[in-house]
């Protein structure tokens, strides 16, 4: 259920409802508009389906919620939310782009992949180092050493890290390194992993499950914010159909379907969301004018002999390119970058 308050309730009124609530063993969750502040209840389904509040001061509608997810719903928290990843902001105005191998291979890779991903303007540095890969035989990633060089050479760049976390018993190791943890689209519902997530004191950026639909993706979501922690980022990644001709058919309506459902931002993945580099830019485009709040795109210096993911993977010039001309569709958009 949300309590909607009106526009002229005092901070008495909200403490009223948020007393009256505790007290019948309810968790209140306050999000403050500009117009009005809206309380979401949380806790037991049996109270909450006897719970009178319309006739305490200051209410001014009750209104139930049927989907399973609430912190992460836009009826609990009606504006958007811009997610702090230690000064880059997630959601604002500027578009956010993370950019850089998929697998962390070497200081030299890394270190030429992270100048041409800072001079095309992005402000992350992406890299794996525990790599989910689909065979036991191929490159599994260089695991510490990885998330060390990725420090490494973000810091030398001015650029912040995003990479993969896949075990719940590295939160810690990762958190060391990365300024944001990436749950990759294998481990999107890892329930583990992501109670886990919820008690780290770093955001998070939830990529889209290969066959999850909308509703399950922000249920997957809640579990993060449920266990407190609410800097949640989504990725569209794409997801599994019966097309070949691409790696994964690119879901971009899911970008105006989660602006829609949530407060939280979202960026789009346009290698893993097509699987072929030619149509990076174009769906990268795309993405911006469908409203989403970033990218997050592979680059490699030397993609013919990438050890992951390399017909995905932009060269250094054409990301630059790619970059130069996302300005003119983020400036429709209201948007720079
Ligand atoms: C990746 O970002 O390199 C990756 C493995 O992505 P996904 O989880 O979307 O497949
Ligand atoms: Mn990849």
């Amino acid at each position: 259920m949300i309590i909607v308050m009106s526009p002229s309730a005092t901070k008495e009124d909200i403490d009223k409802v948020e007393n009256k609530l505790k007290t019948v063993g309810l968790q209140a969750h306050l999000s403050v508009g500009a117009e009005r502040t809206i309380v979401g209840v949380i806790g037991d389904k049996k109270i909450i389906g006897n719970l009178e509040m319309n006739m305490l001061p200051g209410v001014e509608k009750t209104v139930r919620i049927t989907e399973k997810y609430k912190l992460v719903s836009r009826e609990f928290h009606p504006e958007n939310t811009v997610v702090d990843v230690d000064g880059v902001k997630v959601g604002g105005e500027q578009l956010v782009v993370m950019a850089g191998p998929c697998s962390v291979e070497s200081l030299e890779q890394l270190r030429e992949a992270a100048k041409a991903v800072k001079e095309g303007g992005a402000q992350f540095l992406r890299g794996g180092a525990f790599k989910p890969r689909t065979s036991p035989y191929d490159f599994q990633g260089l695991a510490e050493d990885g998330l060390k060089l990725l420090r490494q050479v973000a810091d030398e760049n001015g650029l912040k890290v995003v990479t993969e976390i896949v075990d719940k018993d590295d939160i810690e190791l990762v958190g060391q390194y990365a300024d944001l943890y990436q749950v990759g689209a294998r481990n999107m519902q890892n329930f583990q992993l992501l109670k886990a997530l919820g008690k780290a004191k770093k955001p998070v950026m939830l990529k889209r499950g290969l066959s999850a639909t909308i509703s399950e993706w922000l249920n997957a979501a809640e579990y993060i914010a449920a266990g407190g922690n609410e800097n949640i980022i989504f990725c569209e990644r794409g997801i599994r159909t019966y097309e070949t001709y691409t790696r994964n058919t690119l879901d971009l309506s899911a970008v105006a379907a989660v602006k829609e459902l949530s407060h939280l931002p979202i960026v789009v993945d346009p290698s893993h969301g097509t699987g072929r580099w030619q149509m990076v830019q174009p769906m990268a485009r795309a993405a911006v004018a469908a409203g989403a709040d970033g990218l997050i795109i592979e680059v490699h210096p030397h993609p013919e002999v990438a050890l992951s993911d390399g017909d995905q993977s932009l060269t250094p010039k054409n990301f630059n390119l790619l970059m130069s001309d996302l300005g003119k569709i983020a400036a429709v958009m209201g948007r720079t970058i």
